[in-house]
């Protein structure tokens, strides 16, 4: 379903001395329709550009993004409208998704009305299934978002997702700014919505607990290079990058693991050094980590590991 390949993006600043901020660099994953890859790191290590990258909010540097075997950035204006509705993002925060003014009926039919995809005698009963389908109740339709918790709202975005009828849906932090027990209630609501209509769902998240409970395969990423992908299960079990054995010895699903502390400093995305990206944190480095970057290399099915010590 989705196929990125190469994906970069630098963003320039100074006007005498330009400099480049390595926001993505040369990233490369597919997903396979119906199944969800996790995309997990620190905040600035680039998932959510990669989010933005694949919905052309953001123009790449380089790479290529197939959706459905259409290459997305070789589409004209008008191709990429016909083709968005199939791809829709949810963003961490619902209230921002969200307009204040309009009421929650309003809000779902906005892209019943836009795409045209169901005639206006048809549509009051299309918002009440979608109300159903995400389990609000029907009196919601004439509410405003501030009346709603942040979980019903994150329902009400839903609702106007599914009403596109998506094939793929980027979540970038769905669920971090709402209440833990209303994250499981929605994480659940995604889990079912995806089994029902046979989502391709790329979860992009912080937070490793999350991903574990809603991703087949996972994507660690480092100061804009991935540096681990895997099954679920693998890099739980098998996790080879240090990095990726710090952040799952934090998780909090994981507490028989010994907590690894990485000690030293990130390395600014604009003064890159050179070697491994991560050597200046890593507590396994050697000396050929800080002169030669590691590429991905396969370590088991369909598991791959950018660190000289694999
Ligand atoms: Fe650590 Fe070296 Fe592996 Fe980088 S390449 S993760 S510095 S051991």
């Amino acid at each position: 379903m989705l196929e990125v390949l190469g994906l970069t993006k630098y963003f320039s600043s100074g006007l005498i001395r330009k400099r480049y901020l390595r926001a993505v660099d040369d990233v490369s994953f597919k997903i396979e329709k119906g199944r969800t890859l996790g995309l997990v790191g620190e905040s600035g290590c680039g998932k959510t550009t990669i989010g933005r990258l694949i919905l052309r909010l953001t123009k790449p540097t380089g790479g290529k993004v197939l959706f459905d075997g259409v290459d997305l950035f070789a589409l004209n204006r008008r191709e990429l409208l016909a083709i968005r509705p199939r791809i829709q993002m949810i963003f961490q925060d619902p209230d921002s998704s969200l307009n204040p003014r309009m009421k929650i009926g309003t809000s779902i039919a906005e892209p019943l009305k836009l795409h045209g995809t169901i005639p206006k005698a048809k549509r009051e009963q299309r918002i009440r299934e979608l109300i159903e389908t995400v389990g609000l109740n029907p009196e919601h339709v004439n509410r405003y978002p501030y009346q709603l918790s942040g979980g019903q709202n994150q329902r009400v975005v839903l609702a106007r997702i599914l009403a596109m009828n998506p094939d793929l849906i980027i979540a970038d932090e769905p669920t971090s700014s709402l209440d833990v027990s209303v994250q499981a209630q929605i994480l659940n609501l995604m889990k079912d919505l995806q089994k029902e209509f046979d989502h391709t769902y790329l979860f992009i998240s912080h937070d490793l607990d999350v991903v574990r409970i809603m991703a087949d395969r996972i994507a660690v990423m480092y100061l804009g290079r991935m540096v681990e992908i895997g099954e679920t299960g693998d890099i739980y079990d098998r996790a080879k990058h240090p990095y990726t054995q710090a952040l799952l010895s934090a998780a909090t699903m994981d507490g028989g693991r010994r907590q690894i502390v990485l000690e030293g400093e990130t390395s600014s995305p604009i003064d890159m050094p050179a070697g491994c990206r991560f050597h200046t944190r890593c507590p396994r480095k050697r000396e050929r980590c800080t002169i030669e970057e590691p590429e991905l290399v396969e370590v088991g099915r369909d598991h791959y590991v950018a660190c000289h010590l694999v």
